[in-house]
């Protein structure tokens, strides 16, 4: 990948990275960590009923957001050592329209379609 490219990416990761972060800030977690301390957390639901399925979904979410943070900083890393792009299967560079929709994508779309199958 040429440099110009592989600097737009780490521009793109940048961003995300810092998006994901904010949100999960907003949402009173903290980015560093893996697990959740769920003691630590005051949502300030007055109803409990309530309480609990909110919590439910904002850990869901919590979750999912981190899940994508440390994608995005494993391709940061693989962009510092060069193997950005890379299918993490075959090796074969990974298409750049596929890297544009999703720039943390470890598996090319072949790959990928028989992961899923
Ligand atoms: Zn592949």
């Amino acid at each position: 990948m040429e440099t110009t490219e592989r600097n737009r990416f780490r521009e793109l990761l940048d961003e995300l990275r810092s998006d994901l972060r904010n949100q999960l800030g907003e949402l009173g977690a903290n980015p560093d960590e893996d697990s959740l301390e769920t003691g630590d957390f005051d949502f300030g639901f007055a109803d409990s009923a309530q309480s609990t399925a909110e919590r439910g979904k904002v850990l869901a979410l919590i979750d999912r957001l981190r899940g994508q943070l440390r994608e995005v900083e494993r391709a940061l890393r693989k962009i510092e050592d060069g193997t950005y792009g890379l299918c993490e299967r075959c090796g074969q560079p990974i298409n750049n329209e596929r890297l544009e929709a999703l720039p943390y994508s470890t598996l090319c779309v072949s790959c990928k379609q028989k992961e899923s199958a």
